[in-house]
């Protein structure tokens, strides 16, 4: 069987490119997301034109019981190689004293547990299997701080300090460990942060030159395809336009 990816949060941006991507050079997939049209309509794509086998999972990574579903894969099915946690948003951007606690829930469920539950499941195969990379979405909010951004960045925050502890742990057993910490992308990630606000997520994107999800996805190819005794620990990847959160050149 060919190398297997399990990707989360592959119906849109980032995850679709890393799907995409991982198709068209031969793996196997298994993507995951609560939008079930979006993912069959990938999968079938990727099954004419690559003629690859996909595995679809309509799933709330916040919802533990909806992740435990992962546990009725085949065996052959288990034998994940590449783990992309990209499943996660931002929504609102307010002062601390302003904020809206659902969306803290939200972005702490997704973003944190989430990925906690994903990693529950499938880091034991690899454990078993002694072999298997696992990629961390975080962002640059999890290394910098910015205005509104409070628990956003405390939830990417808490990505890049499980990215380090997972490396320490799955270390006897030859499990890599990647994290990937991307500025702006230009994907639905405004506008889910804004709450379908289409005109104000555009202007995020206006006067630069964003990164483009496909960018993310052939840094994740690099790291992937390092030799056996290499591993990026990490990759913090900015549009040339943007230095850091509070820097950024706009026309
Ligand atoms: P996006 O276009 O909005 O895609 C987000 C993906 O995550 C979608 O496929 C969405 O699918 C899925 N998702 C969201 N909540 C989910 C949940 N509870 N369960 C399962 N899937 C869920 O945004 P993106 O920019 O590609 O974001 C991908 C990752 O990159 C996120 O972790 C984000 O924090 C990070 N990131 C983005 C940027 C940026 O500027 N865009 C910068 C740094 C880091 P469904 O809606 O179908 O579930």
């Amino acid at each position: 069987m060919s190398r297997i990816a399990l990707i989360t949060g592959a119906s849109a941006g980032i995850g679709e490119a890393c799907a995409r991507l991982f198709a068209e050079q031969g793996y196997n997939l298994i993507l995951l997301a609560r939008r079930t049209e979006k993912l069959e309509a990938l999968a079938e794509t990727f099954r004419i034109k690559y003629g690859i086998e996909v595995r679809t999972l309509t799933a709330d990574v916040a919802k533990k019981e909806d992740v435990l579903q992962l546990e009725g894969l085949a065996d052959d099915w288990k034998k994940v190689d590449v783990l992309i946690n990209n499943a996660g948003l931002s929504q609102g951007l307010d002062p601390i004293q302003e904020g809206n606690t659902e969306d803290w829930d939200t972005m702490i469920d997704t973003n944190v547990k989430g990925l906690l539950y994903i990693t529950r499941v499938v880091s034991p195969w690899m454990v078993k299997r002694k072999s298997g990379h696992i990629i961390n979405i975080g962002s640059i909010a999890g290394k910098e701080t910015y205005a509104n951004g409070n628990v956003y960045c405390a939830t990417k925050h808490a990505v890049d300090s499980l990215n380090k502890a997972m490396r320490i742990d799955l270390l006897p057993f030859g499990v890599k460990v990647t994290g990937i910490h991307p500025g702006a992308v230009e994907t639905e990630f405004s506008e889910v942060r804004f709450k379908g606000d289409i005109d104000r997520a555009k202007k995020v994107y206006e006067g630069f030159e964003p990164l483009h999800a496909q960018d993310i996805a052939e840094a994740i190819w690099f790291a992937v395809n390092r030799p056996a005794h290499v591993n990026i620990n990490d990759m913090l990847i900015m549009p040339t336009a943007q230095a850091n959160t509070t820097h950024l050149v706009k026309n």
